[in-house]
């Protein structure tokens, strides 16, 4: 992982502000932690599909922290999935095999 990475990374999510710069010497799949600015008014990401230069595909996905009421199933705030209408609706897809997007 780079500074070049991390902030596409973030910036695909938001907008990068800085990391925690241990996070730079760790490898595909290890946690690296970020401050990114989001629109709170739209679903916040929960998954990003990354392509590497030589073609390999890896799935980053996003935890947020000090967000007390965020909806894993939704994204929004202000309540959690366990009360999420999208359970209700008709056409409700457990996330555990919703399509990542790119
Ligand atoms: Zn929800």
């Amino acid at each position: 992982m780079n500074l070049g990475v991390a902030m596409f990374i973030g910036n695909k999510l938001g907008k990068f502000h800085d990391m925690e710069m241990d996070a730079l010497r760790c490898s595909w799949g290890a946690p690296l932690r970020m401050r990114v600015g989001v629109d709170v008014n739209l679903p916040l990401k929960q998954a990003y599909k990354i392509r590497t230069t030589n073609g390999e595909e890896h799935i980053v996905t996003f935890t947020y922290v000090h967000l007390p009421n965020l909806c894993y199933l939704c994204g929004h705030l202000g309540h959690i999935a366990k009360y999420c209408e999208l359970r209700f609706h008709d056409d409700f897809v457990d996330p555990v095999v919703r399509p990542i997007p790119e």
